[in-house]
């Protein structure tokens, strides 16, 4: 039964939903609720169907195909490869892009499954991962997309604090605003999507800046673990426990806290940086490097804290040890470990 990722069902229903109010109060009437965290884990459907979410997400899309039967929007998070274009025609009601080549594929895909594809075009405004750079002549490309029979242009977003760490703000956020009005006057069209980004947008909720062309947003870690990643605080009103992870101890024993010998690198390339503090009680717990980024968890137990590890154990030490061989250990986590931690084979997920 263990290791075990426990989801509380409840608490993630709850978040939606406030995020879902809050958004609205920002006059922000559309979100997109990021999943691909969960790995297409069909768990979430009957979470996701008892909500009033209208549009879920996903980077992958064997993911949204596996999603084929919730009644919402699915939206293609990350650019299409050009080698998966019929599935994406297929499976996605809506693709992000920034590539001429796709979505001329996506175009010719379209048209022979009898389809209009919608899309929403990617500007960077300076954080460096996708999209049209908004310093660019993007007209001329806005202009062959339109010409485009099977591809509908359904509006434009941008991505912020996911390689560059460019933090939202009114000024970054109005480049994009900029942008829509260029294309809009430029060829007498209007844009029905203006997607602000991500959770590092949220970050503005309650401070009146966000610009009131921007109506949607696409989010993942606020939902999921109640706060905004910008400044990674904490919202208030939102669960920050919705996930729980627990692994097993399978050996308990008092040893010296430092090597014994010559010190070379350990199975991982890494020189081991190892506090000389005497003899201490060190726990071993079945979970690894092949999980999860051991620092990604967070023992409860304020007496317990992280030593190390390799590919299939991890190391505590236990202070004023009340632990024993079989006893389960909990921590709290964050995105980077749900993310290794639903990918894993080797982890149980239990939608509590
Ligand atoms: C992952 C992703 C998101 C969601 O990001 P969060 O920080 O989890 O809200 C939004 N948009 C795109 C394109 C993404 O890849």
């Amino acid at each position: 039964m263990f290791p075990l990722i426990i989801i509380n069902r409840k608490k993630l229903i709850d978040n939606i939903e406030n995020v879902l109010k809050m958004s609205r109060e920002n006059n922000i009437p559309y979100i997109t609720f990021v999943v691909k965290a969960f790995s297409g884990n069909e768990e979430i459907l009957s979470i996701i169907n008892s909500t009033s979410l209208k549009s879920i997400g996903d980077s992958r899309i064997e993911n949204l195909k596996k999603f084929q039967s919730l009644p919402i929007e699915k939206m293609l998070l990350r650019i299409p490869m050009l080698s998966e274009v019929r599935d994406v025609i297929k499976y996605a009601d809506i693709s992000l892009n920034s590539e001429l080549s796709v979505i001329e594929a996506l175009n010719a895909e379209a048209k022979a499954q009898n389809k209009i594809h919608d899309i929403l075009i990617m500007f960077d405004l300076g954080d460096l991962r996708e999209g049209l750079y908004y310093k660019s002549d993007y007209l001329p490309f806005i202009e062959k997309i339109l010409s485009l029979q099977n591809i509908n242009i359904k509006g434009i977003g941008t991505n912020l604090t996911c390689y560059g760490g460019l933090i939202p703000d009114e000024i970054i956020l109005n480049r994009l605003v900029q942008i829509k009005n260029k294309i809009e006057n430029g060829f007498s069209i209007k844009l029905d999507i203006i997607s602000g980004g991500n959770s590092s947008s949220v970050t503005l909720f309650n401070q009146n800046i966000i610009p009131k062309e921007i109506n949607h947003l696409r989010l993942g870690e606020s939902i999921l673990f109640g706060k905004e990643t910008s400044y990674s605080k904490e919202i208030k009103g939102l669960n920050h426990d919705v996930f729980l992870f627990q692994a097993e101890i399978i050996e308990c024993k008092t040893k010296p806290s430092f090597p014994d010998g010559t010190i070379t690198i350990n199975s991982f390339g890494e020189v081991p940086q190892i506090e000389d503090k005497g003899m201490i009680t060190r726990l071993i717990l079945a979970i690894g490097k092949q999980d999860v980024i051991l620092e990604n968890l967070v023992p409860i137990d304020e007496n317990l804290s992280i030593l190390g590890g390799s590919s299939d154990h991890l190391i505590l030490e236990s202070k004023n040890n009340k632990y024993k061989v079989g006893n389960i250990v909990t921590f709290k986590i964050n995105y980077p470990a749900l993310v290794h931690l639903m990918n894993s084979n080797y982890v149980k997920k239990d939608f509590q």
